[in-house]
Formats: C-alpha cells, sequence, structure tokens
C-alpha cells in the first residue's frame, strides 16, 4: 500500500469532517492534522441492524443478529432471516458467527426462497434446504495484491483462549520455470496440540492463483475438521502454468508437519527483526554466494554466508557464540541448512519463515537490495 502511495495515520481520531462552500466534505480533522480530502471513506465495522426483528420480539443471537436455525428459521416459524442481520452458525469454532458478505447473503436468500415456498409442503412433512453455517471465507483486491482468507486467523484463535501455531509459507505460485511465475504468501493457523487446521490467509499478486489455494481449504473447513495432514496431502491441480507439482498449499501443509513435529524451528519477521536490531543472533545466509556474500560484506562478523549445498563440508567455519537464524530467499533452502546443522549437533538454529521474501513484505530493511 506504502509503495502505492497511501499514507498511514494510526491512533489518531477523526475531530470533524470540514465542507466547502458548497456543502461538499472538503477537509479531514483530526487531533494531529487536517487532510484535504475528495471522498471520505468511513470503514468503522459492520453492524447487524436487527432493531425490527429485536422490537417484534425475536430471538436476537450474540453477536446481535438474529437468531436463526440451520432453515433460516427464526425464533418464530414462520419468519426467516439471512443476511447481514442474522446470526449463523461458525463452523470452525462451532460457536455462533457473524459474516456480513454478499457471498453469504446470496446462498441464504436461495434457501430462505425455497423454504417459503416449500413452507406448504414442509407442513406436509417435506424436507428443507439448510444452510449449515460458515467459516468466513473473504477476499479483496489492494491495487496490484490480493489477499484472501478463510476460517480463523491467528489472532482471532488467540482472542478466544486457543494455543495456536501460525505457519508462514512464501512460494512460487506456479512451476519455477514458468515465466509468469509469483511468490504467493500464505499463513496456515494451526491448533497446537491437535493439528487441526482452524483457518489460512494469503496474499498474492495474482488473486485468481490464490482463490485456487484458499477455496480448497475453505471447503475442507466447512466440512469436518481438517488436520495439518489434509492440507499437505489435498489434491490439488498441477500444470506447470497454473501450481508446482508440489503445490504451495501442500508445502505450507508439509512445513506445519515439520513445525509440529519439531523438526523445524522458525522465526516470523517481526520477531527477527527484534533479535537483528538486538545484535543477539548471527545470520548464516544460505542463498548463492553472490547473494549471501553482499550482504556479508554489508554486516562483517553478523551476516555469513555459506551456500546451503557448501554447508557439510564447511561445518567448521558456522560460529557457536550466538543463536543463528538462518536465511534464504523463500525458506526452502534454509529450512535444509536446519536439518544439516542439527545432524551435526549444532542444533540452535532458527529459520526465517519466509526468507528474504518474507522480509521484504514485511517491511524488514536489513539493508537488502
Ligand atoms: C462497499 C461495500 C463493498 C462490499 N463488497 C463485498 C464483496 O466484495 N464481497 C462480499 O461478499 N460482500 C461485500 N459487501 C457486503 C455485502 O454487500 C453485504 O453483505 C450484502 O449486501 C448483504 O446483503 P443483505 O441483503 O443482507 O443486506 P443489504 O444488501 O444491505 O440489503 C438490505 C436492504 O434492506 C433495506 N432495508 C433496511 N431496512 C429496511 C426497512 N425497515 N424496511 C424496508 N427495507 C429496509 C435496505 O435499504 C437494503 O436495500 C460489501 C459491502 C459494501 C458496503
Amino acid at each position: 500500500m506504502r509503495e502505492q502511495g497511501v499514507e498511514f495515520f494510526f491512533g489518531e481520531t477523526v475531530a470533524a469532517l470540514e465542507p466547502d462552500q458548497a456543502g461538499r466534505v472538503a477537509r479531514v480533522v483530526t487531533d494531529r492534522r487536517t487532510l484535504d480530502a475528495d471522498l471520505v471513506i468511513l470503514a468503522a465495522g459492520v453492524a447487524p441492524n436487527a432493531d425490527l426483528a429485536r422490537d417484534t420480539g425475536l430471538d436476537i443471537g450474540e453477536s446481535g443478529g438474529i437468531l436463526v436455525n440451520e432453515c433460516l428459521q427464526t425464533s418464530d416459524p414462520n419468519i426467516f432471516a439471512g443476511g447481514d442481520c442474522a446470526e449463523v452458525a461458525n463452523l470452525v469454532t462451532g460457536g455462533p458467527g457473524y459474516f456480513p458478505l454478499g457471498s453469504m447473503a446470496n446462498r441464504q436468500g436461495r434457501v430462505i426462497g425455497t423454504n417459503l415456498s416449500r413452507k406448504a409442503a414442509l407442513d406436509r412433512g417435506a424436507g428443507m434446504a439448510r444452510f449449515r453455517g460458515a467459516v468466513g471465507t473473504w477476499c479483496v483486491k489492494l491495487f496490484q495484491r490480493a489477499a484472501a482468507g478463510a476460517g480463523l486467523s491467528a489472532q482471532a484463535a488467540l482472542d478466544r483462549g486457543m494455543d495456536v501455531l501460525n505457519v508462514h509459507m512464501v512460494q512460487l505460485d506456479r512451476a519455477h520455470f514458468y515465466p509468469e511465475k509469483d511468490l504467493m504468501s500464505l499463513d496456515l493457523v494451526v491448533e497446537r496440540g491437535s493439528g487441526r487446521v482452524l483457518g489460512i490467509q494469503g496474499l498474492s499478486g495474482n488473486g485468481d492463483a490464490l482463490l485456487a489455494r484458499i477455496n480448497p481449504v475453505a471447503a475442507l473447513l466447512q466440512h469436518g475438521a481438517p488436520t495439518v495432514e489434509d492440507v499437505s496431502t489435498l489434491e490439488v491441480a498441477y500444470s506447470p502454468p497454473f501450481a508446482a507439482a508440489m503445490d504451495v498449499v501442500n508445502a505450507l501443509g508439509n512445513a506445519a508437519e515439520n513445525l509440529l513435529a519439531g523438526r523445524m524451528r522458525n522465526v516470523e519477521a517481526g520477531d527477527f527483526e527484534r533479535l537483528w536490531q538486538a545484535d543477539e543472533v548471527t545470520v548464516l545466509d544460505c542463498r548463492a554466494a553472490v547473494q549471501g556474500g553482499a550482504m556479508a560484506e554489508k554486516h562483517p562478523g553478523r551476516w555469513l554466508s555459506i551456500p546451503q549445498d557448501e554447508l557439510r563440508e564447511r561445518l567448521p567455519e558456522v560460529p557457536r557464540d550466538k543463536p543463528l537464524v538462518l536465511v534464504c530467499n523463500t525458506g526452502v533452502r534454509s529450512f535444509e541448512s536446519q536439518i544439516v546443522l542439527d545432524a551435526a549437533g549444532l542444533g540452535r538454529s532458527l529459520n526465517l519463515a519466509g526468507g528474504m521474501a518474507a522480509l521484504g513484505r514485511a517491511g524488514v530493511d536489513v539493508g537488502q537490495e
């Protein structure tokens, strides 16, 4: 967003919207500054408009939305509700869910329409259409990037008191030799004890490619309690113009399995930045010497370059005084290096999840090109 010239001002309170002489909005006044404006968009969240239902005496759920059953009947079975005013089941948590999305409203509208037309048949014992609930599958486009997700984010899971692992992966979205390849970031939210997948989120320059990874996991989340194994073995289509033979979504499941089993020890970009700034770690760059060497020259003694395929022969050069953070382009070769170091009894290393690509996307500047 910043690359596109968008400025962010956090922690400020809007005090006034000032009009021009024609009465159109011209300025936004905050407690710290005044900004000229042609258009003001207030995105202050969405709350269900359920006053009419409340006043009528219909039951209202925890979210403030109208309570409905799977047939989308309210507490008065002759009144149906759906869309932004209704609360449905959250199929991941099993609790109440509120998903104010046009996709939900349309699906629920069909169920309601079907059930209204079947009401007479229902009264004779025929089946009704059902809407079981939702996992909250969403997507947005931000300039040339797309973001999408389904289920719980790590923060939403933590807010519910769950013990979760956020597995971050950056990998090519199609075969490495295919010209239109692009790096895709995915996060898998996993319950630590059970290995149950609770959600997935992603960021990509290609929205269609991203949805091809989010949607199948959304389907898994809707129809069971998927585990990381279900994601690592998830069947998705492969051909070089569309995917890699080991698809990025399967690689995400593999990384989750490795983390849960303790085979992989990761550090996220934000935590790495703190460790780096506090000079608490030495970086071992596992990329080709031309990339790693350039960073080693910039940070003598703090950033070392040993390409992954030379590491076994160059183990004596690996420093032992501080914990190591292993980096490569996307976190794959650095993980392979971690296995080599573990086998050599040098088990204090952390793998930078998503590698240098993740640092760039998180806005962490360590002097990289
Ligand atoms: C800017 C914007 C972008 C969005 N983009 C997306 C998107 O990309 N994907 C997505 O899934 N969702 C998106 N949404 C959300 C989506 O539009 C809503 O979830 C969806 O429209 C909800 O449908 P609904 O029928 O429940 O409510 P609405 O579409 O709000 O329809 C409710 C209707 O009821 C009328 N009404 C209200 N009170 C009364 C009353 N007392 N008497 C009679 N009529 C009344 C209203 O005037 C309105 O016409 C977006 C929303 C906004 C605002």
